[in-house]
C-alpha cells in the first residue's frame, strides 16, 4: 500500500509476519548459521543472499536502512557506524588515488577535513566551490578526472539552503553523480532525489536519532545514476572485481550496485558498522522523526523572529525568516520548514557573543546539534578554535557567529531564556 512519509516513519523497514515481534528485535549476534557449506560459499559468492557476519550486514541495521531508504525514495541503503563514515565511503566508493571530486566550501567542518585532508593523503583531490555560483562558472572546476559533486541541503552551521536542481544539472551534464547531506533537513522536509540528486547521506546522530543517543550514519542510493552510461568514469562499478570472484557490480546488482560494492567492498575492509543496538534505538527516533521535525521548525521560527527582533542582535539567519537570504530556495525545497538550527550574532563581537552564552540556564553548550534538548556553540572557541579569524572567514564562519539549535521545549521558555541572557 502507498503510503504518506509520518506512516512510513512508522511502519517501513521492519515488517513483522504472523506471530513475530511487533518492534524490531536487535540481532546481538556477530554471526549468523548455515548448515550447507555450498550455501554458505555461495553467500560469500554474493550469488545468494543472507547473513554471515555482523562487520558487513546484520538484519537489525538492515531493517533501519530499509526504512530511511523508503522515506528518502531510494532504491538501496546501508547504515555506517557515524555520518563521517558514510560521507567517506560515499566518495571512496567512486573515487580512488588519482580521482578529483568537488564540494560545496559551506559544509560540517568534519566533512571539510576529510576532504580537503584525509582523502587527500590517500591520492584523492577535492576541489571545494562556492555553493551559491552560477553553472558557468561551477563548471570551470570539473575535470576530466573529476567523480563527484558534493554539497549539504541546508549547510551545518552556516545554514545556507543548496540549490539542488542547480547542482544535479551541473553534475549531470559533466556525467558524474551528485551527493547530498540531507542531515539537516531530513526526509521529512527535503528528498533531494525529488530534485535529482544521485546518493544521500545522512549522519543519523543528528534528527533521525534525534535525543543524542548513539552516533550513526547511512548511505541511501537514488538507484537512478547509469554508471554503465560513463563506463570509463566508474570501472570500480563497470568491470569485473577481481577481490569478488570478478562480479561487475554496475551489471549485476543494477539499482543496488553503489550500496552493494560499498558493503561487499568498502564495509568488508573498513569495517564502520553500526552497532545492531544502536540501529534499534536509531529506529526508535525515526518513529517520532516527523512529529519532532515539526516542533524543531515552529520552535525555531519562534526563535528566529525573536532574535531579530532584538535590539542586541547583530544578525540572525534561518531560511525561515522572509528576509533571510535563502528564504525563497527554502521555499522551493523546503516548503514545510528547514531545520531547527539558526545561527546569530550579538552585538559587539566574539567577546560579548561568548558573555551571552554563558548566561543562558536552559541553553547548554554542547558539541552537538539537531535534537531534543536546545544547544548552542560557538564554532571559534570550540569545533574551529585552531582557526585563526582569517582562516574563520575563509570557512565562511564568521568569529561571532553562534550556531543555536533549537529542541522541542516550550518555545516561550526558550525565549525567556534568551531574553534573560540578553538583557541582564
Ligand atoms: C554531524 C554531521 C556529520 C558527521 O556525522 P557524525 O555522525 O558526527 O560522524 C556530517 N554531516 C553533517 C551535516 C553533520 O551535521
Amino acid at each position: 500500500m502507498e503510503t504518506r512519509i509520518e506512516t512510513k516513519c512508522i511502519h517501513e523497514g521492519y515488517k513483522p509476519q504472523q506471530g513475530e515481534p511487533r518492534q524490531l528485535p536487535v540481532y546481538q549476534s556477530t554471526t549468523f548459521s548455515y548448515n550447507s557449506s555450498d550455501f554458505m560459499g555461495k553467500l560469500f559468492d554474493l550469488e545468494e543472499s543472507g547473513y554471515f557476519y555482523t562487520r558487513l550486514q546484520n538484519p537489525t541495521n538492515d531493517n533501519v536502512a530499509a526504512k530511511i531508504c523508503a522515506l528518502e525514495g531510494g532504491a538501496a541503503a546501508m547504515l555506517t557506524s557515524s555520518g563521517q563514515a558514510a560521507n567517506f565511503f560515499a566518495i571512496f566508493n567512486i573515487c580512488e588515488a588519482g580521482d578529483h571530486f568537488i564540494a560545496s566550501s559551506s559544509i560540517y567542518g568534519g566533512t571539510y577535513n576529510l576532504f580537503g585532508v584525509t582523502l587527500k593523503k590517500m591520492g584523492i583531490e577535492c576541489t571545494f566551490v562556492e555553493q551559491d555560483l552560477s553553472e558557468e562558472e561551477l563548471s570551470k572546476y570539473f575535470k576530466p578526472n573529476t567523480k563527484a559533486l558534493f554539497g549539504e541541503t541546508i549547510t551545518n552551521p552556516t545554514v545556507k539552503v543548496l540549490d539542488i536542481e542547480k547542482f544535479a544539472r551541473v553534475a549531470h551534464s559533466h556525467g558524474v553523480p551528485l551527493i547530498i547531506d540531507n542531515t539537516f533537513a531530513t526526509p521529512i522536509n527535503c528528498r533531494p532525489f525529488e530534485w535529482g540528486a544521485d546518493i544521500v547521506v545522512h549522519s543519523t546522530t543528528k534528527y533521525m536519532d534525534g535525543q543524542g543517543v548513539g552516533v550513526g550514519g547511512c548511505i541511501v542510493d537514488s538507484g537512478n545514476f547509469d554508471w554503465m552510461a560513463h563506463k570509463d568514469k566508474f570501472p570500480g562499478l563497470t568491470t569485473p572485481d577481481e577481490s569478488y570472484h570478478g562480479i561487475t557490480y554496475a551489471e549485476k546488482f543494477g539499482k543496488g550496485a553503489f550500496i552493494t560494492k560499498a558493503t561487499a567492498q568498502l564495509m568488508r575492509d573498513f569495517g564502520a558498522i553500526q552497532s545492531p543496538q544502536n540501529a534499534f534505538y536509531l529506529n526508535l527516533g525515526l518513529e517520532t522523526l516527523h512529529i519532532r521535525i515539526e516542533r524543531h521548525c515552529a520552535n525555531a521560527l519562534k526563535v528566529a523572529q525573536f532574535l531579530e527582533a532584538h535590539d542586541k542582535i547583530e544578525w540572525v539567519h534561518y531560511a525561515g525568516l522572509e528576509n533571510d537570504k535563502y528564504h525563497a530556495l527554502a521555499k522551493k525545497y523546503l516548503p514545510n520548514g528547514t531545520c531547527g538550527v539558526l545561527c546569530f550574532a550579538v552585538k559587539g563581537g566574539r567577546d560579548e557573543s561568548i558573555k551571552f552564552m554563558d548566561k543562558l540556564k536552559l541553553a547548554t553548550i554542547a558539541t552537538h546539534v539537531a535534537d531534543a534538548k536546545t544547544c548552542l556553540l560557538h564554532p571559534a572557541s570550540h569545533t574551529h578554535r585552531q582557526l585563526t579569524d582569517e582562516q574563520l572567514l575563509e570557512a565562511g564562519i564568521s568569529p561571532d557567529l553562534i550556531r543555536f539549535s533549537v529542541g522541542i521545549e516550550n518555545a516561550d521558555d526558550l525565549i525567556a531564556d534568551l531574553k534573560q541572557a540578553l538583557d541582564n
